[in-house]
């Protein structure tokens, strides 16, 4: 299980996360939506150990910056960060290395199969167009198939093979009982099996309600989306349904420094 409880993150005077508390049970996977600045990649960057905040993260009981969380943890981020020096394929089998895997070729060899960058192994970083550069990261961060995935908007830049491909290999993830974070402001994107959604705006999380309540309330997604970020019928969402962090204040432990 995923716990964060309480985690507050400025950047400067800018509110990012403001007392941010959820879990993630373990085999489930949930849809972090909110508009843009809403605190999405923060949250994201704060769990996978990447910033400082106040308040804490842990995984199975572990401190997410131990080795042992590290370990179980995987992080698809928004923006991909490649080599400009080395190929399509020395990316991948950098990544099997720093994870220690072994027997790793035939799975780097899915990957890219899958992806479409069977014929691009050779190519160097810099030589990719955006699109590729995206379906790289994609495969550099499923490649160590770990137990938690966070992915910060994974379907941005995509083509709709791949697209298509992602949505597949996160429904067969699911059936595998990896827990899924998947962060996006696209509702319509949402169009995989899901179980959870939490819905962040101005730093604090909204809504925090699994696919089974929704549906037995009537509604989409959309709705309750519009409902928690717009106030639109608002008192129609049951009291249970909204999080605790609705009320909550602004936050007072400001954490120092940026980075972890
Ligand atoms: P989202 O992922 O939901 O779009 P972010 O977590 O990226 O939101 O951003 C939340 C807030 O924090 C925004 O106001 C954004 O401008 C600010 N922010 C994000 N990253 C930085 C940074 N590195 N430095 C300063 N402010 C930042």
């Amino acid at each position: 299980m995923l716990d964060v409880r309480e985690v507050t993150k400025k950047y400067g005077k800018n509110l990012a996360c403001d007392h941010v508390s959820f879990t993630l049970e373990p085999g489930s996977l949930t849809v972090l939506l909110g508009p843009n600045g809403a605190g999405k990649s923060t949250i994201i960057k704060s769990i996978i150990g990447f910033l400082k905040y106040s308040g804490s993260i842990s995984i199975n009981g572990l401190p997410n910056k131990s080795t042992q969380a590290r370990k179980i943890m995987g992080y698809i981020p928004e923006m991909p960060s490649l080599y400009p020096n080395l190929t399509v394929v020395e990316h991948m089998e950098f990544i099997a290395r720093a994870y220690k895997m072994t027997n790793y070729k035939e799975r780097i060899n899915m990957l890219l199969d899958r992806f479409e960058l069977s014929d691009k192994k050779k190519k160097f970083g810099d030589e990719l167009s955006k699109g590729m550069q995206q379906k790289l990261n994609l495969c550099i961060g499923l490649l160590p198939d770990p137990d938690i995935i966070l992915m910060d908007e994974p379907l941005l830049g995509l083509d709709p093979h791949a697209i298509k491909e992602l949505k597949n290999y996160i429904e067969e993830m699911r059936q595998a009982g990896k827990t899924m974070l998947i962060s996006t402001h696209i509702i319509d994107s949402v169009d995989m099996l899901w179980d959870r959604t939490i819905i962040m705006q101005k730093g604090q999380v909204r809504a925090n309600v699994t696919k089974h309540e929704i549906d037995g309330a009537g509604k989409s997604l959309e709705d309750l989306f519009f409902e928690v970020t717009e106030g639109i019928e608002k008192e129609a969402v049951s009291s249970s349904s909204l999080s605790e962090e609705e009320s909550s204040s602004s936050g007072k432990d400001e954490a120092k420094g940026e980075e972890a």
